[in-house]
């Protein structure tokens, strides 16, 4: 991507490298426009150029609103931007990011106290774990994660199916004393979870007093990026803010909608004219990003969905080289030769961060990962999310939250006790049943933890953590790292950490100073940033967005938090049947579909050289396992592809083709003395690739056969009915030719 800012005096300059479509889209008159294309079409760029084309022709900057899908991807909006007079007053963000800045203004007109702290995901389960625990001790049946899920589906207007299902007698009860003691505990805290940020957006825009105007009169221009991945609130949200017939221009790719399982519809992007009383849409079908070969091969993955409406795509680059498809022995091979392939490209002049690693589980990054220290390739596992999932980071958070919002009772609890400070959960019980008592924070109570009957150890323990709460808040509020320092070192948690016996508990030391050096970064970037915009920003950091962003080294990401980003070559690893598409998808209606624009989005992420990666067999916590190939490798055009087959042994050499990809019968694998290994037999009578016909089924193909004798069983890919597993002697197949 071209990173040159924009520059007043040139005009020309902002729509001189754009193809004709691109053009009129960045260029149309301020309305409802839509931008429906395929990948590496340039939707990306028309949306930032558009933004600046806006601001060229005379609007106000901070009249400009842009969703981006990622922090990062606004950071960089912002920088281009940055040569245009007062470009730097549009704002850039994503939605939740929105959610928050609005909240923080105008929270306050529909009661919502606006110095807030944000309940992540992680913590919102704690919180949960502790009210189920309260409420419902002994009801195994609900459990953290389905309850979480079920009290989103609520808030967000129960559309689709229920997660949970309440249909015992009194459950319904149940679940709504959690929703309404959950939602009491966190308005006690000031505390809003990732659906609150949204919902609540809406409502201050619906209900606040006057805020709807003023920012309806503020944000006349409303852009959004990857709108194929919005939710109905998101919409909402958006039709809150722009009138019928103003100017909102969504852009996005109805083949990359992944997120679905969070909610997301593409019945947003379906919907826009309708949504907004009429509209343009622009359609590209221009690829710039991908060879000949890249596209043909994603092209003929995508095409296998039935929910979809076809697209044109043209390249505008050469074929290039084929698409490679690697077929390993076992996981260890597969980072190998992932490894080696990488060395090739480095010595044949790639930068390592011209390379990236995608797979759609994390474990298929271990293997991988290791293979890369043995060469000495430097890489980086984009963690985004993860890193601030840690527990050693989390911990240092909780303390920091506490500085700022002393009534977040989930990160109090969470570190009383950490480091050990002779807390325990006798002395805990007290102090919740002080603050219950007296309708105060348990941070409140636990400063008159005497009053509350305890005493000795845990009495001076919580004395101290008191002060060093204080003593964190009567520092002026930056820069933001010297409080974390403060924090850590005070606190005695680094000290935990670095005398510890385990090395894996001193390795986290290097967790915290990155969280330290994350804040430095802040204070340097954003000289006056407070102590509160750091939380947010920990908060809301999405998958893509990284603690650190220095280059030169291969990047290792999953599919989904490779979405919108481009590679001159990629890896796609671990292409198995089970992973990608992934085991629990096969039941959820319109799974398979979902996976398969996962694996497109995964592939249309390369520009000039594209391998795919499979292993015959891996060890998983049931033991040693045969895999399959991912049936969408079967849908490769045989003349653009290259297979490298490294374990023809197994089952002779992959090919792609209607499925099975296996051509000859399966022979039991040739490896030995690995314990617990599941070999899969195939009798003389059944061979994989059989075409078969079922009584009720019909016809179907062959696809694998395990167990034996009695247990054999088998798997069919049936016409019209899909993947079914029988027990052979129950099955009446019959084998047709
Ligand atoms: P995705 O669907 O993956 O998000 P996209 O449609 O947003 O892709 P972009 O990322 O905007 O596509 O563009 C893909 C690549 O093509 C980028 O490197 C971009 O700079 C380049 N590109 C887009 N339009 C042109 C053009 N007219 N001339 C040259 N390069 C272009
Ligand atoms: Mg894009």
């Amino acid at each position: 991507m071209a990173s040159a800012a924009y520059t007043p005096g040139n005009p020309s300059g902002l729509v001189a490298d754009l193809n004709e479509a691109q053009r009129a889209a960045v260029t149309a008159p301020p309305g409802p426009l839509r931008v429906v294309a395929g990948a590496g079409t340039g939707k990306t760029r028309v949306l930032t150029r558009r933004v600046a084309w806006l601001v060229h022709q005379g609007a106000a900057p901070w009249s400009v609103l842009a969703i981006t899908f990622t922090n990062k991807a606004a950071r960089v909006l912002k920088e281009r931007l940055g040569a245009l007079p007062g470009g730097e007053s549009v704002y850039a963000g994503t939605f939740h990011g929105f959610g928050a800045w609005l909240l923080r203004r105008h929270g306050d007109t529909i009661g919502i106290d606006t110095r807030f702290t944000i309940l992540d995901r992680d913590d919102q389960h704690r919180l949960l774990k502790l009210i189920l625990d309260e409420l419902a001790p002994g009801e195994g049946r609900l459990r953290v994660p389905a309850v979480a899920a079920q009290l989103s589906w609520l808030k967000n207007g129960s559309s689709g199916r229920a997660p949970l299902a309440l249909d015992r007698s009194g459950m319904e009860d149940v679940f709504e004393a959690i929703a309404t003691r959950y939602a009491e505990r966190l308005r006690a805290a000031s505390l809003l979870d990732f659906d609150d940020l949204l919902l609540e957006s809406v409502r201050v825009l619906v209900e606040g007093a006057g805020v709807g105007d003023v920012l309806r009169d503020r944000f006349r221009h409303v852009l959004v990026d990857e709108y194929q991945d919005t939710n109905r609130v998101q919409r909402d949200l958006l039709l809150q803010l722009v009138p019928p017939g103003g100017s909102l221009t969504v852009v996005g790719d109805p083949d990359q909608s992944i997120y679905r399982w969070r909610g997301a519809t593409i019945g947003n992007i379906l919907a826009f004219e309708e949504d907004l009383g009429g509209g343009n849409t622009v359609v590209l079908e221009r690829n710039y990003r991908s060879t000949g070969r890249i596209l043909s091969c994603a092209e003929a993955v995508i095409a296998k969905n039935t929910e979809r409406h076809a697209k044109r795509l043209v390249t505008s680059k050469d074929e290039g080289t084929p698409v490679e498809v690697h077929r390993a022995g076992d996981a260890d091979e597969e980072g190998r030769l992932v490894a080696a392939r990488i060395r090739r490209w480095v010595e044949a002049g790639r930068r390592p961060d011209d390379i990236a690693v995608i797979y759609r589980v994390n474990a298929a990054s271990r293997a991988i990962e290791l293979a890369l220290r043995e060469r000495s390739l430097p890489y980086r596992v984009v963690a985004g999310t993860e890193f601030f999932q840690r527990r050693e980071v989390k911990d240092l958070l909780a303390y920091a939250r506490l500085v700022e919002n002393p009534a977040d009772d989930v990160s109090f609890l969470r570190i009383a006790n950490v480091p050990r400070r002779g807390v325990g959960d006798t002395s805990l019980a007290k102090i919740r049943q002080r603050a219950f008592d007296q309708g105060v924070p348990i941070a409140e109570a636990a400063r008159e933890a005497a009053t509350a009957g305890v005493s000795g150890k845990a009495l001076k323990g919580l004395r101290e953590l008191s002060q060093l709460l204080d003593r964190a808040r009567a520092q002026p509020r930056r820069p933001v790292a010297a409080i974390l320092a403060l924090l850590a070192e005070g606190s005695g948690y680094k000290a935990m950490l670095e005398t510890s016996h385990d090395e894996l508990e001193r390795s986290r030391v290097e967790n915290v100073d990155e969280l330290v050096a994350f804040a430095r970064q802040l204070d340097e970037r954003e000289p006056d940033v407070e102590l509160s915009t750091f939380l947010e920003r920990a908060a809301l950091v999405s998958e893509q967005d990284d603690v650190e962003e220095d280059g030169g080294r291969v990047q290792l990401m999953s599919a989904h938090a490779a979405k919108g980003l481009e590679f001159p070559c990629v890896v796609v690893a671990g292409a198995e049947d089970g992973w990608f598409p992934h085991v629990r998808s096969v039941d959820e209606p319109g799974g398979i579909e979902e996976e398969r624009r996962l694996f497109y989005v995964a592939m249309t992420r390369a520009e000039d050289e594209l391998v795919l990666t499979f292993s015959s067999s891996r060890a998983t916590y049931r033991g040693f396992e045969r895999r399959l190939p991912s049936p969408f490798l079967g849908d490769l055009p045989p003349a653009d592809i290259e297979v490298h087959d490294r374990a023809p042994s197994w089952g002779g050499a992959w090919s792609p083709g209607p499925r099975p990809a296996f051509s000859t019968p399966v022979a039991p694998p040739p490896v030995s003395g690995v314990e617990g290994e599941v070999v899969r037999e195939v009798g003389s009578a059944w061979t994989v690739g059989d075409r078969v016909q079922h009584p009720y089924f019909g016809e179907g193909v062959l696809f694998d056969v395990g167990g034996r004798g009695e247990d054999t069983r088998v798997t069919v890919d049936f016409v019209g009915h899909g993947r079914r597993q029988l027990l052979l002697r129950h099955a009446r197949l019959e084998r047709i030719r």
